[in-house]
C-alpha cells in the first residue's frame, strides 16, 4: 500500500499516524508546502500575545520526530501542483531546488485545509502594513513586524475566531485595538444577544468596537483605512481575518462537485465524488470539505480543528479496511475572550430561524459554583430545543470557569441523541468550588420541564419592547430597590412576596397576557406559579429576565477618539 498525504498539520498528520499504527508495511510520504508540520495552528495568536513564549512550543511534531516515530517520509517545502487520477500520480515541485517530479499513489489523501479570504479591496495590494494569519510563517511575520516598528495602534478586520483572538493577543502586545466587522455582531456562531455580552467584554478591556461597517479601501500604503461609510481609520498595523475559503486549487479545474462556498463534498468515506460519483482512491478532509451536519444532516463547513482530526483517524480505518461510524459534525467550540469564555454547540436561533425548524429558546443565568464559595461567576447559557420531543438543537455559553464544561456536557447529551428532559438527570460532580448541587446544566433541563407542561410560554428581550408599545402588560417582580435601579420601560413592578396580597393591581382579564420578569427568569417563574394557581392562564417568563435584557441592550463603545 502506497499512500501519499497532502497537507501535513491537523488532518494529513493525523492520518499518517493512525495508518502507521494499523499497518507497518505501508508507505506513507507526506508532502507539506510549508516548513513545519503538525504544529499548532490555534496556538499562534497566543505567541503573539506572550502567552505561549517559546517559538518551539508551537511546533506539536518536528519532522524528524514524526518520521522517526511513525516511519513517514515527510516532505516539507514540496507542493503538489497537480493529480492525475486516471494515472493515479501527483505532480510534486521541491519548493528548495524547483524540481518537480511525479509519485504515484495507492490512495491519496487530501488534508490542504483553508486560506484567508483577501477580496480584491482598493488600494490593498500596495499596502504594507496588512498581514493574514494561518501559518508558523504568518505568525512570526506578525510578531516581528509588532516588536520591531514600535507600533501604537492595530485595526482589526473580521470578529470572527481569529479576528477575536487577535484583537486580544495585540491588545495584550499594549497597542491600542479598534476592530471592524461587517455585520451587527462578532462571532457568528452565537446569537446576537449572546454576542451582546462579548461586545461589553471586548469595549472593557479598550478595544474599540465599529459593527455594521465594512472595509471599502486602503490608503496611504495601508496606514488609512476608508471604511464603507466614509469613516477613516489610521493604524500602524491590520490584521485582515473576514474568513477562510477552502484549499481546493488542486481539484478546482476538475470535474469535481464542490459545495456553494467551494468546499470538496465527500461521501461517508470521505472519497471525493464527480457528478456525485466517488473519484476512486481520492480523499479529502478537514477544512477543505463540506460535513453533515449532526442536528439535521444537511450539509455545510466547520473549519475547526476537531472534525480535521477526526476525519484523519477515521479515514485512516477507512482506508484499512476497518468499520467506522459515519462522522457527523457539531461544531462544538470555545475560545477565549480576555476572562470570558464563549462556548458553544449544535445550531444558533439565527440558523434554526433560516431553516424553519421550530424550537424554543430559554436563557439562564447561573453560578459556576456555589454562590457562597470563593470567586463563583455567573454562567449566561442559552439553549435550543424541541418543546414537545425535547431534541436538542444547541447551545452556547459565556462566563468563567466551567463554562465550556456545560457546553461540554450539553454536546454528549446531544451527541448521545439524549433530551433536554435528560439534562435534569445529569449527575454532575459536585462540591462548592465546582458546582451547585443544582448544576446549571440540570436547571436547563428543569426550565424545559416546566415549559413542558404548558403552564407559561417564554418571551425575549428583543421582542418586550414591542410587546408594551402595543399595550402588553409586564410585571417586573423584583424588590423595589432593584427595580428602581433599572428596569424595563413600562414594566410595572411588584415584588414576588407581595404578589398574594396585590392580585388586585393587575386590572386585565386572567386570560389575557401576563410577562413576568426578574433579573435571571427563577422568581419570576415562582410568580408564575402564584399566578396559576389564582386562575391566570396566559402567562409568559421573560427569558433570563433583566440581565438578558441588559445585555442585548448593551451600546457598544465605537468612539474613536476615547
Ligand atoms: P491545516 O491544518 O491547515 O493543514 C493544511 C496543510 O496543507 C497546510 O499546512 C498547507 O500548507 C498544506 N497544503 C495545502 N495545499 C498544499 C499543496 N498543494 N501541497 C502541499 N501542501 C499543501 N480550530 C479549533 O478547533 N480551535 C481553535 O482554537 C482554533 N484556532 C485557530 C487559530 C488559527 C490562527 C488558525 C489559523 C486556525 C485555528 N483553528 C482552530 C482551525 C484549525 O487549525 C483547522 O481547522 C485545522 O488545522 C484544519 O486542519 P486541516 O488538516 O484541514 O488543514
Amino acid at each position: 500500500m502506497k499512500i501519499l498525504i497532502i497537507g501535513g498539520v491537523a488532518g494529513g498528520a493525523t492520518t499518517a499516524a493512525r495508518y502507521r499504527r494499523i499497518d507497518e508495511k505501508a508507505e506513507i510520504i507526506i508532502f507539506e508546502k510549508d516548513n513545519y508540520i503538525s504544529y499548532a495552528n490555534c496556538g499562534l495568536p497566543y505567541y503573539i500575545g506572550n502567552a505561549i513564549k517559546e517559538k518551539e512550543k508551537l511546533q506539536v511534531q518536528t519532522v524528524e520526530g514524526m518520521s522517526k516515530r511513525y516511519n513517514l517520509d515527510i516532505r516539507i517545502q514540496t507542493e503538489v501542483l497537480s493529480i492525475d487520477e486516471d494515472k493515479k500520480t501527483v505532480t510534486a515541485k521541491n519548493l528548495f531546488t524547483n524540481e518537480t517530479y511525479t509519485e504515484t499513489y495507492d490512495k491519496l489523501v487530501l488534508s490542504c485545509g483553508a486560506k484567508p479570504i483577501i477580496p480584491n479591496f482598493k488600494g490593498l495590494s500596495e499596502a504594507e502594513n496588512v498581514f493574514t494569519l494561518r501559518n508558523i510563517p504568518d505568525t512570526y511575520r506578525i510578531k516581528d513586524y509588532i516588536v520591531n516598528n514600535n507600533l501604537k495602534s492595530a485595526l482589526v478586520i473580521g470578529g470572527g475566531f481569529i479576528g477575536i483572538e487577535m484583537a486580544e493577543n495585540i491588545r495584550d502586545c499594549g497597542l491600542d485595538v479598534t476592530l471592524v466587522e461587517k455585520s451587527n455582531q462578532v462571532l457568528n456562531q452565537i446569537d446576537f444577544e449572546m454576542a451582546q455580552i462579548v461586545h461589553q467584554e471586548l469595549n472593557k478591556h479598550g478595544i474599540k468596537l465599529l459593527l455594521n461597517n465594512g472595509v471599502k479601501s486602503f490608503e496611504n500604503k495601508g496606514k488609512t483605512v476608508i471604511l464603507e461609510d466614509g469613516t477613516e481609520i489610521n493604524s500602524d498595523i491590520i490584521i485582515l481575518a473576514i474568513g477562510v475559503t477552502p484549499e481546493n486549487t488542486l481539484v478546482k479545474d476538475k470535474n469535481i462537485d464542490l459545495g456553494p462556498k467551494g468546499h470538496l463534498i465527500v461521501d461517508k468515506n470521505f472519497n471525493i465524488l464527480s457528478n456525485n460519483k466517488p473519484i476512486e482512491d481520492i480523499y479529502a478532509i478537514g477544512d477543505m470539505i463540506e460535513v453533515v451536519n449532526f442536528v439535521d444532516n444537511s450539509n455545510y463547513a466547520v473549519p475547526l480543528a476537531w472534525g480535521a482530526n477526526r476525519q484523519g483517524r477515521l479515514l485512516a480505518d477507512i482506508i484499512a479496511g476497518l468499520k467506522i461510524k459515519e462522522s457527523k459534525i457539531q461544531g462544538t467550540s470555545a475560545l477565549k475572550v480576555f476572562d470570558l469564555v464563549v462556548a458553544s454547540t449544535g445550531m444558533n436561533e439565527k440558523t434554526l430561524k433560516m431553516k424553519n425548524i421550530d424550537y424554543e429558546a430559554v436563557h439562564a443565568h447561573r453560578a459556576n459554583h456555589a454562590s457562597y464559595y470563593p470567586n463563583s461567576s455567573m454562567i449566561d447559557i442559552k439553549i435550543l430545543f424541541n418543546k414537545e420531543s425535547g431534541k436538542i438543537y444547541g447551545a452556547q455559553a459565556i462566563g468563567q470557569s466551567g463554562t465550556e464544561k456545560r457546553i461540554d456536557v450539553i454536546a454528549t447529551v446531544m451527541r448521545l441523541n439524549g433530551t433536554m428532559f435528560d439534562l435534569s438527570d445529569i449527575e454532575i460532580c459536585y462540591a462548592p468550588p465546582f458546582s451547585s448541587a443544582k448544576d446549571p446544566v440540570n436547571v436547563l433541563g428543569y426550565i424545559a420541564e416546566n415549559l413542558h407542561q404548558n403552564i407559561y410560554k417564554m418571551a425575549y428581550s428583543y421582542e418586550i419592547d414591542e410587546i408594551i408599545k402595543n399595550g402588553g402588560l409586564l410585571i417586573d417582580i423584583r424588590t423595589a430597590a432593584e427595580y428602581e435601579s433599572g428596569h424595563v420601560e413600562g414594566a410595572i413592578n411588584i415584588n414576588v412576596d407581595e404578589l398574594r396580597d396585590r392580585l388586585d393591581e393587575i386590572k386585565q382579564d386572567k386570560d389575557k397576557p401576563i410577562y413576568l420578569n426578574c433579573r435571571v427568569g427563577f422568581r419570576s417563574y415562582l410568580a408564575i406559579k402564584i399566578l396559576y394557581n389564582n386562575g391566570y392562564t396566559n402567562l409568559y417568563n421573560f427569558s433570563g429576565g433583566y440581565s438578558s435584557y441588559e445585555a442585548y441592550k448593551y451600546v457598544v463603545n465605537s468612539n474613536l477618539n476615547k
